[in-house]
């Protein structure tokens, strides 16, 4: 296999996998996973997944991106797989690393708190990188540089359901920034001053709150506390611009100074969501209903049998996860005034 060198950029050159396929009325768009080269085997029955529902039909890309340098064989188990293009960034060091202005004592102490208190992740130095370039540094990439629309993809995913149309011409056409499938509540322990530390940047840039935002899918008091709900940001279908917007740009670099990523466990779930929620119009945030989707332990299995049957979803409407107490997506129909599945009381449990 070719394989071309360009900064931090390996692209694979040959794609044998494409041939006919026309690729000319697609999206600048870019499946995305952040994956370490161990994590190679967990990953591709999520690719496969991803290709026979979805994208087989379409040949979009595929980014993978690490912290350390690609295998060749991580490099070429993944791009027999993927039928549009694969390419391999890696991620400076300055991008996976402590901030200078973070106080090594105080987030140890943390860590050690956290780990003592048997918080998940609690005592990981990785996952927490992993959640402040999630949330703030993946899309300034230069391998993102031609694109506008990624989807996340995890390792050990599974996607139920066929999927039958562009999801990212969808998104274009019906003016939406982020889509989701299942939402859930955050650990409190984990972010216990991110609420805190957005209401301050709120009162440095009201500016950027959206007049129609979705503050009521985040907050059930007006904005005085954080309810926990999130999207699940294992999964996201959005636009590279909401994240490369001043608005986000600011948020981020505040929350990243406040140093909550390290001296306590910020998720790159609830930072995007909290975004998402104050600084887009409330329509630009759409539930992807008709996705069957799994990450360990969730599954979105839709419930209405017709969608189900239909789009030959592999999953049980029993184990849906979609309308459980414990989601947030009941309140998201109910804040948008959207009309839920007629038998979603069945599966309240
Ligand atoms: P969880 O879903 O919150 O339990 O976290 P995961 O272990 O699934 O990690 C989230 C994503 O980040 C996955 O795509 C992982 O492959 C990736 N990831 C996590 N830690 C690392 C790391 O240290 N290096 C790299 N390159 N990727 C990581
Ligand atoms: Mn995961």
């Amino acid at each position: 296999r070719q394989v071309e060198k360009d900064g931090n950029i390996y692209r694979e050159l040959v794609s044998s996998n494409n041939g006919a396929l026309d690729r000319s009325g697609l999206e600048k768009a870019t499946f995305v996973t952040l994956v370490r080269n161990s994590d190679l085997y967990g990953l591709i029955p999520s690719i496969k997944s991803v290709e026979d529902r979805f994208n087989h039909k379409y040949g979009y890309d595929w980014v993978f991106l690490n912290d350390e340098p690609f295998t060749e064989e991580f490099i070429n188990v993944t791009s027999a797989l993927v039928t549009g293009e694969t390419k391999y960034g890696f991620i400076e060091k300055k991008d996976w690393d402590f901030p200078p202005w973070i106080d090594q004592n105080r987030a140890a102490g943390t860590r050690d708190r956290m780990g003592k208190e048997g918080i998940i992740y609690g005592n990981s130095i990785s996952y927490r990188f992993m959640c402040r370039y999630e949330s703030g540094l993946f899309y300034r990439h230069p391998i993102f540089n031609d694109y506008e629309w990624y989807w996340r993809v995890e390792p050990d995913v599974k996607l139920h359901c066929d999927v039958n149309y562009d999801v990212f011409k969808f998104m274009r056409e019906n003016n939406k920034k982020y889509g989701f499938t299942i939402s859930i509540k955050e650990y409190s322990a984990t972010i216990e001053t991110l609420w805190d530390a957005t209401l301050s940047f709120l009162e440095k840039h009201p500016e950027h709150v959206n007049k129609n935002c979705m503050l009521d899918f985040i907050s059930d008091d007006g904005g005085s506390s954080y309810n926990l709900c999130h999207f699940w940001s294992n999964f996201e279908i959005a636009s590279l611009d909401l994240w490369r917007s001043d608005a986000y740009r600011d948020y981020f670099d505040f929350l990243d100074q406040w140093g909550g990523f390290f001296y306590e466990r910020w998720g790159d779930a609830p930072v995007h969501s909290i975004a998402a929620s104050l600084f887009l119009d409330r329509d630009e945030i759409h539930h992807f209903g008709d996705f069957g989707y799994f990450h360990v332990p969730f599954h979105q299995c839709p419930v209405d049998d017709e969608t189900r049957l239909s789009l030959k979803c592999d999953c049980n409407p029993n184990e849906d996860f979609t309308w459980h107490s414990y989601s947030c997506t009941t309140k998201y129909y109910t804040v948008n005034q959207l009309r839920k599945p007629s038998n979603w009381l069945d599966h309240a449990t």
